[in-house]
């Protein structure tokens, strides 16, 4: 599968026409019901995901820029041995979300080092749950994984295969 990012974005641009096609049938064309397609995705996630090595990919690390909560950044800022208002200063600034206020400030993220966390048991959770595959409600949040496939080899392996399983005619 492929992990480069360029490569990911090239396939991601060949397939964006059928992906937008492929939403509304997740809408409005396709039969399961909601439950039932959030189990369909999470297996299919659980074994494309079986399949790669985010530690060679790193994508989402260079492209989005996490979110933290105060919880979060205190917790980070103690690993760095540093103050939150310093580690705020140096690397976030606000996003005006009421529950995880703070964002990395630039791209890719400055806690990547040699294409790994440096961070890792203290990224935040926003990091733990990408790309989101494994939240509940999968039809509503079409649009978003389709963006996600042109950075994340995961995703746009998920998107592949649930077209097949879901009978899409493309
Ligand atoms: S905190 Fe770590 S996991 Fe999250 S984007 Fe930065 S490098 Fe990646
Ligand atoms: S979650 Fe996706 S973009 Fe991030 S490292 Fe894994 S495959 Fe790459």
């Amino acid at each position: 599968m492929a992990v480069d990012l360029i490569q990911i974005r090239a396939l991601a641009e060949r397939k964006e026409e059928e992906n937008w096609k492929f939403r509304q049938f997740v809408k409005f064309g396709c039969k399961l019901k909601e439950k039932e397609m959030d189990r369909q995705v999470w297996e299919t996630t659980k074994r494309v995901w079986a399949g790669i090595d985010c530690t060679a990919c790193a994508n989402c690390c260079r492209e989005v820029r996490p979110t933290f909560s105060e919880e979060e950044v205190n917790r980070l800022a103690a690993r760095l041995g540093t103050t939150p208002l310093q580690l705020i200063d140096t690397y976030l600034e606000p996003n005006g979300d009421d529950d995880n206020p703070w964002q990395t400030r630039t791209s890719p993220c400055p806690f990547l080092k040699d294409n790994r966390c440096s961070v890792y048991e203290d990224r935040p959770a926003d990091c733990k749950g990408y790309p989101y595959l494994y939240e509940p409600g999968f039809s509503s949040r079409t649009m978003a994984m389709i963006e996600r496939t042109f950075t994340c080899p995961i995703v746009y392996e998920v998107i592949e295969e649930l077209k097949r399983s879901w009978g899409f005619a493309r």
